[in-house]
C-alpha cells in the first residue's frame, strides 16, 4: 500500500511508484542500448551550500541513477561561490563531451539568481527542461524537454485513461516550474484549462469545475471535498511537512502531505494521488527520461556533424555542443 486508505476507495489511488517503475523499465533499457553505442550517461548535479533536507533529495536521485545505469556525480560547491563562478563551472560541463546531463539543486543561496544558471546550461544538456529555449518550446508544442513535475503530473493524468481532449482542467498554482508547464502542455491537447493563483476571487467556483484538477501551491488543506467535482481527477503535487499527533499523548510526529484533504476528497474524487508515492517518484523518473532524451538529441546532433568522418569513441571526440551558439 502507498498509504492507508479505506480499501474501498483504493481503487481511486493513482499509483505514482508503480507509473515510476514502469518509466524506469523503459528507461533502463534505452540507457542500456545507447551506453552499448559509446553513449554512456552521466549526470553532473550541481548544490551550492547544501542542506539536509536537499542531500536527502539529491540521494534519491543517485538512487535512481544507478538503478538504471546512469552515472550521478554530485558536486558540492561552498555556500559563498559567486554567482560567476558558478557561470564558470557550467560552461565547462557545457563543453565537457562526458557530461550528458546538467541539474541545479534548490535552493541556492539568494546571491545567486536561478534563471541566470538555468539558461546558462546549454538546452540539449538541460535534463530539468528549466532552460528557456526548452520551456519556450512548450508554448510552440511538439516540446521534448519539459520540466519534470509538470510532465509527471500530466502522465498520472492519462493514466487513468482520460484523454485531456475536450476536458475542463484547472490547474491550482502558476508557477514556471509546475503551475505553468502543466497548463501549457494539457491546452497544446485541446483540453480547457483553467489557471488559479493567489489573485483568484473565488477558488471554489473554478475547482468545482474541473474534470482534472492540479494543485501545486504548497498549502496542506487548501483543496476540501466540497471544491471538487464528484469523479473527477485530482493529481496533488503540493509537499508540505506537518505536525500530527503522535503515539503518546502530548507527543507530535512530522508528516508528509499534499495540498488537497486527502480523506475528504477521496470519497468525493474519481481518481486521486497520494502524498507521499504520487507526483514525486514520478518526477524523479521524468528526470532519468530526460535524460535519456538529452543523450538521444546529443548523439543525432554528434551524428549529423560527424557525417562521413570516422567514429571515435564518445570520450576522445571532438564535442560537437562546443561548436553550437551559446545563449546570451
Ligand atoms: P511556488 O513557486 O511557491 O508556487 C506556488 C503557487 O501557488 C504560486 O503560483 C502562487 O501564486 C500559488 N498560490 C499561493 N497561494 C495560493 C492560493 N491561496 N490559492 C491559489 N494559488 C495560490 O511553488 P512550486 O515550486 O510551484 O511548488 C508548489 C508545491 O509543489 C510545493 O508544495 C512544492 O513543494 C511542491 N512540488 C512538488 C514537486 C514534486 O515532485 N512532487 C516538485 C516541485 C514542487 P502567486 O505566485 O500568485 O502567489
Amino acid at each position: 500500500m502507498i498509504c492507508s486508505v479505506n480499501p474501498q476507495l483504493s481503487h481511486k489511488l493513482i499509483d505514482g511508484r508503480a507509473n515510476a517503475e514502469e518509466i524506469k523499465k523503459g528507461v533502463r533499457a534505452r540507457v542500456t542500448r545507447l551506453t552499448e553505442q559509446g553513449w554512456p550517461m552521466r549526470l553532473v548535479s550541481m548544490e551550492v551550500g547544501g542542506t539536509p533536507a536537499t542531500a536527502l533529495y539529491i540521494r534519491n536521485q543517485q538512487r535512481a541513477c544507478e538503478d538504471v545505469g546512469i552515472i550521478f556525480d554530485n558536486r558540492l560547491y561552498p555556500a559563498e561561490t559567486t554567482e560567476l563562478e558558478m557561470l564558470a563551472a557550467i560552461q565547462a560541463l557545457n563543453v565537457d563531451p562526458r557530461v550528458t546531463g546538467i541539474i541545479l539543486q534548490r535552493p541556492l543561496p539568494d546571491h545567486i539568481d536561478l534563471n541566470r544558471l538555468q539558461d546558462a546550461i546549454h538546452p540539449a544538456k538541460d535534463v530539468e527542461g528549466m532552460n528557456s529555449a526548452n520551456i519556450g518550446d512548450i508554448v510552440y508544442g511538439g516540446s521534448v524537454l519539459g520540466p519534470c513535475t509538470a510532465l509527471a503530473s500530466v502522465h498520472l493524468l492519462k493514466s487513468t485513461g482520460l484523454k485531456p481532449e475536450g476536458l475542463e482542467v484547472v490547474v491550482v498554482g502558476h508557477s514556471e516550474i509546475v503551475g505553468k508547464p502543466i497548463a501549457l502542455l494539457l491546452m497544446e491537447e485541446l483540453a480547457t484549462v483553467t489557471i488559479c493563483h493567489h489573485g483568484t476571487r473565488n477558488l471554489a467556483v473554478h475547482t468545482r469545475r474541473a474534470d482534472a484538477l492540479f494543485v501545486a501551491v504548497g498549502r496542506p488543506g487548501l483543496i476540501t471535498a466540497d471544491m471538487v467535482q464528484p469523479g473527477a481527477a485530482v493529481i496533488d503535487i503540493g509537499i508540505n511537512r506537518v505536525e500530527v499527533p503522535g503515539e503518546k499523548p502530548g507527543e507530535t510526529r512530522s508528516k508528509i502531505v499534499g495540498d488537497v484533504d486527502f480523506d475528504g476528497v477521496i470519497e468525493v474524487a474519481g481518481w486521486i494521488t497520494p502524498v507521499p508515492g504520487g507526483v514525486g517518484p514520478v518526477t524523479v523518473a521524468m528526470l532519468l527520461q530526460n535524460m535519456v532524451v538529452t543523450v538521444e538529441r546529443q548523439k543525432q546532433v554528434y551524428e549529423e556533424t560527424m557525417k562521413g568522418e570516422r567514429a571515435v569513441p564518445v570520450a576522445s571526440a571532438p564535442n560537437p555542443f562546443s561548436q553550437l551558439e551559446q545563449r546570451p
